[in-house]
C-alpha cells in the first residue's frame, strides 16, 4: 500500500510530521502500516492480544484519562488508531525495511522524534508514534508556515467559565475549547461569549477544532 493510502484518515498535523520523519535520508526505506482502524478491526486485534497471539492492542471500549494540557473537549477512547472525537486517527505504526531488526529500527528512528514532534507512547513498541497524546500535543512543527495560525488568541468567558483558543486558517475562524477552565486572568475576558460561539459553530460560521 502507498504511504498516501496508509495515512488516510489521520490528523493533518500527524500526517505532516510522519512524512517529515520518513523523508529523513536515513529513514527513506521505512514505511508505515495502514494507520486508522475501524472499531471492528481493533476488537479483532484486542481479542488476539488477549488470547496471547498478537501485539499489545488497546481495549476498544476503554476511555482514557487526559491531563490538563489536553486541548479538546472530547475524551480519547479505545486505541489512538481508531477515529477519535475530532474525526481523525492519532497514531501511526512504522514498518521497518527488510533486514533491519527492531532494535536497529529503534536506534535509527529515535534521534528524529523530537525534531518532528512525535512520541513513542508504548514503551515496548518502537514503531507506534503519536503527535497528540492524552497529555496534549507534542511540541513540533505545524503543517506549513502558510497554514500556521499567527493570530491565535485566548477568549475567556468569565461568566460561563469556559475558555477558547481562536485563530484563522485560510480565511476561516477556528475555535478550540479548553477542556478545563483556567481562571479569570487568562486571555481576553468576554463574559457570555460562549453562547455566541456555540451559535456560530451550529450555523457553521466558524469551525470547531
Ligand atoms: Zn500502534
Amino acid at each position: 500500500m502507498s504511504l498516501d493510502s496508509n495515512l488516510k484518515g489521520i490528523h493533518p498535523t500527524l500526517d505532516f510530521r510522519i512524512r517529515g520523519l520518513l523523508a529523513e535520508p536515513s529513514l527513506r526505506r521505512y514505511g508505515t502500516y495502514p494507520a486508522v482502524r475501524s472499531r471492528a478491526k481493533q476488537e479483532a486485534l484486542y481479542a488476539r492480544y488477549k488470547a496471547g497471539r498478537g501485539n499489545l492492542a488497546a481495549n476498544p471500549h476503554r476511555t482514557l484519562r487526559t491531563g490538563p494540557a489536553f486541548p479538546y473537549g472530547w475524551t480519547p477512547k479505545g486505541s489512538w488508531h481508531m477515529v477519535q472525537g475530532d474525526g481523525y486517527g492519532h497514531a501511526v505504526d512504522l514498518r521497518r525495511p527488510p533486514g533491519v531488526t527492531r532494535a536497529m529500527a529503534d536506534r535509527a528512528v529515535k534521534p528524529y522524534l523530537a525534531k518532528w514532534g512525535l512520541k513513542q507512547t508504548v514503551r515496548s513498541e518502537w514503531w507506534h508514534l503519536q503527535a497528540l497524546t492524552s497529555q496534549g500535543w507534542v511540541d513540533g512543527p505545524m503543517p506549513s508556515d502558510n497554514e500556521r495560525p499567527t493570530d491565535m488568541q485566548i477568549i475567556n468567558d468569565t461568566e460561563k467559565k469556559r475558555m477558547f483558543a481562536s485563530w484563522t486558517l485560510g480565511g476561516t475562524t477556528v475555535v478550540r475549547e479548553y477542556s478545563s477552565y483556567r481562571g479569570p486572568d487568562i486571555g481576553e475576558a468576554l463574559p457570555g461569549i460562549s453562547i455566541i460561539i456555540d451559535e456560530q459553530i451550529a450555523k457553521k460560521q466558524i469551525v470547531k477544532a
